[in-house]
């Protein structure tokens, strides 16, 4: 196409569509739901990003955990970062908190002006104050040098302590319910009902009837997954090991699929995979996912919009 022509069109909106961002404005759908990470466990992964993800109404972002790289992959996923509005913290491992200061640091140095409100178990509160202790030095630069409004105002820091509803706004209500995630003294599971969709997440969890009662009938459920075959060995040779920890702190992916038809939910998206990278495992999560479940399965992956 002849760059005069482009100009025409691009101007009277015509082929607009085909320039957004990726991930963005795919859909007619006022809720969008984008996988930002969907690798599990706190080391570094090759294929994966750390957990995160990010459900956005309205052009408002609510961003459910924080794993190392969320800033970037909700900038690769096209979403903007002065569209944060919350941040949802299910439990404090470093796989799903890392970033969570980061997150609205680097939204702050891209621009954000506005309140961002974060939630999660104690102490998110004494965390955030650390954060900003931590970060001052360059905080402190950028409103001298760069005439930027101080941040520490606008983060405001909710430490939840039980489940029940903890946002209601004009756009959606949130809900959180404990989960069972041992050694973690208190875990969360999170339901955003939107405009015309809701989803679940269920963060770190074993079985859990508080999530089944979480995800009743919701349109989506995005649930962690664990490959048991990958650690019976280990854990039936030692009592303290990592591999029974995993077995003892995670839900194996035909459990998953259980859940999912006991929610009755419409959509089951798999992620925080447990092994990571293990062939086996691989070829078994969406077989497995689909032993009890009869609706539709989703194999996640970074940036992929349900
Ligand atoms: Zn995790
Ligand atoms: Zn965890």
């Amino acid at each position: 196409m002849r760059r005069r022509t482009f100009l025409r069109l691009a101007a009277g909106g015509a082929i607009a569509a085909r320039w957004t961002p990726r991930g963005a404005a795919q859909t007619s759908r006022r809720t969008r739901i984008v996988l930002l990470g969907t690798a599990g466990g706190p080391t570094p992964k090759r294929g994966r990003a750390a957990p995160a993800s990010v459900v956005v109404v309205d052009g408002v972002a609510y961003v459910v955990d924080c794993g190392n790289g969320v800033a970037r992959q909700m900038v690769l996923a096209g979403v903007e970062l002065t569209r944060l509005r919350h941040v949802f913290i299910t439990h404090h491992h470093s796989d799903h908190n890392a970033d969570f200061g980061t997150l609205v640091l680097l939204a702050w140095a891209a621009g954000l002006r506005t309140d961002v409100d974060t939630w999660g178990p104690p102490p998110l509160a004494h965390m955030t104050d650390l954060f900003f202790e931590m970060s001052a030095a360059d905080i402190d630069v950028r409103v001298t040098d760069e005439g930027r409004a101080p941040l520490r105002p606008l983060v405001h820091a909710h430490e939840l302590k039980e489940g029940g509803v903890v946002v209601k706004d004009e756009r959606v209500v949130v809900r959180a319910a404990v989960v069972h995630h041992p050694m973690v003294p208190i875990a969360f599971a999170y339901r955003i009902d939107g405009p015309d969709r809701s989803v679940v997440f269920s963060g770190d969890t074993t079985r859990s009837d508080a999530l089944v009662a979480l995800a009743r009938g919701a349109d989506v459920l995005v649930h962690e997954v664990m490959f048991p075959d990958a650690y019976a060995a280990e854990a039936a040779g030692n009592a303290r090991s990592i591999a029974r920890h995993i077995l003892e702190s995670h839900t194996p992916v035909e459990d998953v699929g259980r859940i999912a038809q006991e929610a009755g939910v419409k959509t089951l998206v798999l992620s925080h995979f447990v092994p990571d990278n293990n062939a086996d495992a691989e070829r078994s999560w969406v077989p497995l996912a689909r032993k009890h479940f009869k609706g539709e399965v989703v194999l996640g992956r970074d940036l992929l919009e349900v």
